[in-house]
Parts: structure tokens; C-alpha cells; sequence
């Protein structure tokens, strides 16, 4: 009685495992391969698919200059704080001086943002960052240690 039950529970449970891999296959299907091959080389090695937020200046018809200045750059750049709140230099006809320097801006406390300007055509992009783990945290105290086995 017992061995049917089990047979039983074994042709169900092929039926469940049937039905996923026919799911799979499906989905495999949708992609072509070297999205497959890609899913694989990164799902069963150290490697990891993050994004990186990047600035796009888009083609505007009067380019701002503190915006033109962070095209390609990403908040994670080390020097983005620098860039990002570098007031706008220009400069304006003075009195009898010759002209004068002039700054503003930016015009948020998080810095320039995508809209300061008439004519803005800047947004954000995010580009696809594969991140790889080669394993080594720290290097070894001994490199000799290596060797002694
Ligand atoms: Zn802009």
C-alpha cells in the first residue's frame, strides 16, 4: 500500500518537475543565446550586474555650462561633490573696471539638477555596471604560506 502511495507521490511530483522545466524551456525560447549564455556567466560566477546612475546632457539649445560640465559623470564618481556644486562663473560688462566676474547657483542644495535651466535637456541614465569579485579580501600575511601544504 505503502509503495503505491509512494509511486504515486513520484508520477505527481514528474508531472510538477514536467511542468516547470516546460516553463523553462518556454522562457529559455524568448531570449536568444547570448543572453542566455550572459544570465549564465554571471548567475554561476562572482560577478555582479549593478546600476550607476549618468548624467545626460541631451542637446539642448543653449548648453549651460555647469550642466555641460557633468555630462558622463555619476554621483558615485569620487569627484562628484566638487563638480556638482561648482557655482556658475560669468561674466558681465563692469563700470569703468572692464568687466566684472559674476557667480550663482547652484540653485539646489544637493547641487545642479536636471531643469535649472530654460531650454534643459538633462536627465539621468543608468548604465549597467558588472561588478567582479576576484576572491581576494586581503592578501595573504605570508605570501609563503601559499606554498606550504
Ligand atoms: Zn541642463
Amino acid at each position: 500500500m505503502r509503495l503505491r502511495r509512494a509511486e504515486q507521490l513520484l508520477r505527481e511530483l514528474r508531472a510538477v518537475s514536467d511542468a516547470a522545466l516546460d516553463g523553462i524551456r518556454d522562457l529559455r525560447s524568448r531570449f536568444s543565446d547570448g543572453v542566455i549564455d550572459a544570465a549564465r556567466l554571471v548567475s554561476g560566477s562572482r560577478m555582479k550586474v549593478t546600476g550607476r546612475p549618468v548624467w545626460k546632457l541631451g542637446n539642448p539649445p543653449n548648453p549651460f555650462p555647469p550642466h555641460v560640465a557633468l555630462e558622463g559623470r555619476s554621483p558615485q564618481d569620487g569627484d562628484w561633490d566638487a563638480v556638482s556644486i561648482q557655482p556658475y562663473e560669468y561674466e558681465v560688462k563692469g563700470g569703468g573696471d572692464g568687466p566684472e566676474l559674476r557667480e550663482r547657483g547652484p540653485f539646489q542644495i544637493s547641487g545642479w539638477a536636471p531643469g535649472d535651466h530654460a531650454g534643459c535637456q538633462c536627465s539621468w541614465d543608468f548604465e549597467a555596471v558588472l561588478e567582479i569579485d576576484i576572491g581576494i579580501d586581503s592578501p595573504p600575511a605570508h605570501g609563503d604560506d601559499l606554498f606550504d601544504l
